[in-house]
């Protein structure tokens, strides 16, 4: 199973890293911000989302 991921919304900026670094995990909300549309980290995704978190300038995104 893998770790779950989520993003913090009142820390979200909406800066669109995420979304450009793991699609497939993160995609834009209607309030403009950013969200997780997958529970848990997809297969192949886990060094993006690494990434992802790592470059958040908000550290708005969870794992695990
Ligand atoms: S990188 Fe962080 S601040 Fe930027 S859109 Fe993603 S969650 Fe929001």
């Amino acid at each position: 199973m893998g770790k779950k991921v989520r993003i913090d919304n009142d820390a979200c900026i909406g800066c669109g890293l995420c979304n450009s670094i793991s699609p497939a995990t993160f995609d834009w909300d209607d309030d403009g911000k950013m969200k997780a549309i997958v529970d848990e980290i997809p297969d192949g995704e886990e060094d993006a989302v690494e990434e992802a978190v790592g470059s958040c300038p908000t550290s708005a995104i969870i794992v695990g």
